[in-house]
């Protein structure tokens, strides 16, 4: 199994659960799914996976 983060010299990256790419951990890449204990939740899916999702099929 692969991990879901990997730390690189950028930074933190998370895989997304869909496309399973990495991608920087932050607005650009992910969508914020709220704040739990002070700390922020991420969606699973990257922005693209998530917007295509979200919008359904074509
Ligand atoms: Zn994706």
């Amino acid at each position: 199994m692969s991990k879901i983060y990997i730390n690189t010299e950028l930074g933190t990256e998370k895989r997304c659960t869909r496309c399973g790419d990495y991608y920087p951990l932050d607005t650009d890449f992910f969508y914020k799914n709220g704040v739990w204990r002070g700390k922020i939740q991420w969606t699973s899916h990257c922005k693209a996976c998530f917007t295509e999702t979200y919008r359904g099929d074509k």
